[in-house]
């Protein structure tokens, strides 16, 4: 492999479709998939990635906003995408370029009813959101009386599904609370159904869900993180792997003696004669600053080098003084062996905010 001249996230397909076909393998035959392609496909590149899932027959996709989908639709994407988090102020753009809302509220609904109708819209599709117990988007149980009222006098919108999202689905210790969720999703589904024509795709799952809660499935889950090669454990983390690959160069070498101070207020302080490397990545990048003060580092011929110091808002400076290397040498952020995930733990982030944090700026080269 032709080794990195720049900072460069390189996007491997072939891992994306095997983590595709693993995760397909621990569902149904017509258990439908929706892979989860907000925030640039978890940063790495959306259409790139929504056209190759396209190509594998995916059924469905997700964004969280408007613009999102529409940039989906603008590269020729004809799959149904549902748009988990809209806002009244998008729903003729929504309708328009043939996105599906998340409705989650009496109000979303009512407002989105008038647009549907004001677009001369008949049985435009919207999906039902239930909150659960994340308590973050979603109709309660207090709420089906007045869903029902809007259903039975519009033939404007129909539910084309029904679905909630799991707190904890990765956390085994919280396995009661999820069980508990799937329960009242189950309760709700069965409730809406009395006063529903269609009978709605049922979904609750995200990758964890997929991965530790089987009898979850459903008709339909929806992936993100897994897609992208994590599993939120180690256990399944081994069979994924990861698409995006962060490398850069090394741009400059400083010899400092013991005393010399590196970087922006003089964070570092050199104890001995050493070997400090600055390379072209910064908190603009996405390397956020919490990395600095040696709890980030980079691999340079297969060697750990510390970050020193403050991240800057383009560079980061790192300690070489062990490491056999010169001045255009690659350098790798994370890759398949050494594991966004990781580096993740050592600024008590995690994985998908790594990922989605990567600028872009930085160029996507698809390998
Ligand atoms: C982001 C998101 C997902 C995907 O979750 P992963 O853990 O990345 O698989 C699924 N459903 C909803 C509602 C989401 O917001």
């Amino acid at each position: 492999m032709p080794k990195a001249k720049e900072t460069v996230l390189e996007i491997d397909l072939g891992a994306l479709t095997h983590n595709f076909n693993y995760l397909k393998s621990k569902i149904q035959p017509n258990t439908k998939f929706l892979a989860v392609v907000k925030a640039f496909a978890y940063g790495s590149d959306i259409t790139t990635i929504a056209k190759h899932l396209e190509t594998l027959k995916v059924d469905y996709f997700a964004v969280a906003y408007c613009a999102e989908g529409v940039a989906l639709r603008d590269a020729g994407i004809t799959t149904p995408i549902l748009v988990l988090h809209p806002q009244p102020v998008n729903f003729k753009t929504i309708i328009n370029r043939c996105l599906e809302p998340s409705v989650y509220s009496e109000r979303l609904l009512r407002e989105f009813i008038t647009a549907a109708k004001a677009e001369k819209q008949v049985h435009y599709p919207v999906h039902l959101k239930f909150n659960t117990g994340l308590n973050r988007l979603g109709f309660k149980r207090d709420d089906l009386e007045i869903i029902a009222k809007h259903f039975s006098s519009t033939s404007s919108v129909y539910c084309k599904s029904i679905f909630s999202h799991l707190a904890a689905s990765e956390a085994s210790e919280e396995r009661l609370f999820t069980e508990q969720q799937i329960l009242e999703f189950q309760g709700l589904y069965d409730a809406c159904q009395k006063f529903l024509d269609d009978a709605p795709i049922k979904h609750l799952c995200n990758t964890s869900g997929v991965l530790n809660y089987p009898k979850a499935h459903y008709d339909m889950v929806r992936c993100g993180i897994g897609l992208y090669g994590f599993g939120n454990s180690a256990t399944f983390d081994a069979h994924l792997k990861p698409v995006a690959r962060l490398k850069s160069v090394i741009s400059q070498i400083h010899q400092v003696h013991a005393g010399d101070t590196v970087g922006y207020n003089r964070a570092y302080k050199a104890s001995r004669e050493e070997r400090i490397a600055t390379i072209p990545i910064g908190h603009a990048d996405g390397i956020n600053r919490s990395f600095g003060h040696g709890k980030g580092y980079v691999f340079i011929n297969e060697k750990k080098a510390s970050i020193v110091g403050n991240v800057c808002m383009d560079m980061i400076m790192v300690n070489v003084s062990n490491i056999d290397c010169k001045e255009g040498d690659e350098v790798i952020v994370f890759n398949g062996k050494h594991k966004a995930s990781t580096l993740a733990e050592s600024a008590h982030t995690i994985s998908y905010e790594i990922l989605t944090a990567i600028s872009q700026r930085i160029k996507r080269q698809l390998l």
